[in-house]
Parts: C-alpha cells; sequence; structure tokens
C-alpha cells in the first residue's frame, strides 16, 4: 500500500479580484462599501458604454477572420445592446428617449474605429476572450479576474490584452493602469507556468496603446504585494476600520453619502459579512474601464 503523503491545497485565506484590490488601494472605505457593505451603484451611460464596446469585441472574434471588418462591428452594436439590455432590463432606464439612446449608441462608433487602427482582427485568432481566470497561491489567497483577451503564440508566447474605453493615462498612472495587467500575468504565471510575453493595454478613447513585458522577479514581487494588501484588508476587517482616502477620484464616487469625507455616514457595520474568503471578489465579466 502506498505511503505517500497526499497534498493538499492550502486553506483560503482570502479572494481578491484586480478591481477590488485597486478600491482598497485607492479608498480602504469604498472598498469597504463596494465588497462588504455590497452597496448597489447606479449604471453610468459611461460604463455600460464600456460593457457594450467589450461585447462588441468579443462577438467580432465569433466572425471568420476575413469578416472581422469595421462594418461588421458596427453591425453588431445593435444587436449587443439588445443582449445587454435582456440581461439588465434596468440599463433601458439610463435614457430619456429614443434620440439620447440613439446618440449614445452612435457614441460606441469612435470607439471601434479607434480598435480598427490599434490591431487588425483579421490576423489574430485569440486563444481565449472574456476568460475567468484564477489561481489559489500557496499562502492561501485565491486571485481571480476576467481577462478580455488572450493571444498565443504558435510559440507558446502569451499576450494579456486588456480594452480600455477611456484616454490613456498620464504617465504618473502608468502604472496604476498596468495593475490590472499584472495581476492577470501573475495569475497565468502561477497557472500555465508561462510568464506573458507582453501585456497590452488599449485605449480606444485616444487611439493609444500601451504594452509592457513583465518578467519573473518582477511577479514574484508583485505577488508578494497583493499578499500585503491582502494583509492590510484583513487588519482593515477584523478591526472594522476602513477610512476615507479622499483623491480625485471622488467625483467618480457614488458614496459620497456614506462617506464622512463628504459629511456622510457608512452604514452600520454588516453582521453578517459574505463569506470572509470573498469580499474581494468580484465576479462580473464587466468591462473594468
Ligand atoms: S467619496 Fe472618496 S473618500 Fe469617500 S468613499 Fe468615495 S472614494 Fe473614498
Amino acid at each position: 500500500m502506498s505511503t505517500s503523503a497526499i497534498e493538499l491545497p492550502p486553506p483560503v485565506i482570502g479572494s481578491l479580484s484586480p478591481s477590488r484590490a485597486a478600491d482598497f488601494k485607492t479608498c480602504p472605505l469604498l472598498y469597504r462599501l463596494r465588497a462588504i457593505d455590497l452597496l448597489p451603484e447606479e449604471p453610468s451611460p459611461m460604463a455600460v458604454r464600456g460593457t457594450l464596446v467589450h461585447g462588441v469585441l468579443d462577438r467580432l472574434f465569433d466572425l471568420p477572420a476575413s469578416q472581422r471588418t469595421f462594418a461588421a462591428a458596427e453591425a453588431l452594436v445593435d444587436p449587443q445592446w439588445r443582449a445587454l439590455m435582456e440581461s439588465q432590463p434596468e440599463l433601458g432606464g439610463m435614457f430619456g428617449d429614443p434620440a439620447e439612446l440613439a446618440s449614445w449608441l452612435e457614441s460606441a462608433r469612435p470607439l471601434l474605429a479607434a480598435y480598427f487602427e490599434l490591431e487588425d482582427p483579421t490576423r489574430l485568432e485569440p486563444a481565449e476572450r472574456e476568460q475567468l481566470v484564477e489561481v489559489l497561491l500557496p499562502s492561501g489567497l485565491r486571485l481571480r479576474g476576467f481577462v478580455d483577451r488572450l493571444d498565443v503564440a504558435p510559440t507558446g508566447e502569451v499576450r494579456v490584452v486588456d480594452y480600455k474605453t477611456s484616454a490613456s493615462p498620464r504617465e504618473a498612472f502608468e502604472g496604476k493602469a498596468m495593475f490590472q495587467l499584472k495581476f492577470y500575468a501573475l495569475v497565468i504565471w502561477r497557472t500555465w507556468g508561462v510568464v506573458p510575453r507582453q501585456l497590452r493595454l488599449l485605449y480606444l478613447g485616444d487611439r493609444d496603446m500601451l504594452t509592457y513585458a513583465p518578467d519573473e522577479l518582477e511577479l514574484a514581487r508583485f505577488e508578494r504585494t497583493l499578499e500585503a494588501l491582502w494583509a492590510a484588508i484583513a487588519r482593515a476587517t477584523e478591526a472594522r476600520d476602513f477610512r476615507p482616502s479622499p483623491s480625485r477620484l471622488c467625483d467618480w464616487c457614488q458614496h459620497k453619502r456614506s462617506c464622512p469625507a463628504f459629511g456622510g455616514t457608512p452604514p452600520p457595520y454588516p453582521v453578517a459579512v459574505p463569506s470572509r474568503s470573498s469580499p474581494g471578489l468580484d465576479s462580473s465579466p464587466v468591462a473594468d474601464d
């Protein structure tokens, strides 16, 4: 009889997505309100347009390579919007009248045109699209998120691609923009054993592209950074102490009424917090713009 021990996975100490990790880094209170209090947020036309464009680009790759034209992408806008409305009927309430909706749908067109300036989809065969990637690190921290696109070359080299419908960030914010892609690169490295050759951000808002080549040492450092971040989240959770950290991003925050920095009051701390291993999780495959 074999006496070899069965290797069990480490106990899960927590789960983190790039969005929730970025929330905590930006403002611990924002993290709490989103991940622990689970406060609802109103869909914004800009964010939903990002989701729409992501959906169109995803569907575009369902077509045979030679048919992936700008006209084909434009033709996908209406059906993709109807599909979104079917899954989230409340989105229809964003528009006062049909003219407003038509103008909003029209605003997706330049973003799609920008995509075609940055890449030629007839020459690409993505390995994965809108793909859930996840890994349980040896520390017990689970990382997961949805990658817009993964390209794998015949040589096995991997490229991680993310679409942003916003404009490219100024230099000082580039590191922040890369945070999300490094997160995915780390997950892929730890699951596939391959360091992605390139991280590519396509900024459709101003037709710009940001690329980066990570290396193993850097990803190992990034892993320790995420573990330290989770330790900080765990300490804040234990102490129920999530402080507001005002910044320019407050202009877009929907939770000012719950934020002491703006004269608001957070809701009572939930008695039953969602599973302690999952408050950092963001499982929705929504455009992360
Ligand atoms: S308004 Fe600003 S400080 Fe307050 S929760 Fe939102 S991001 Fe944080």
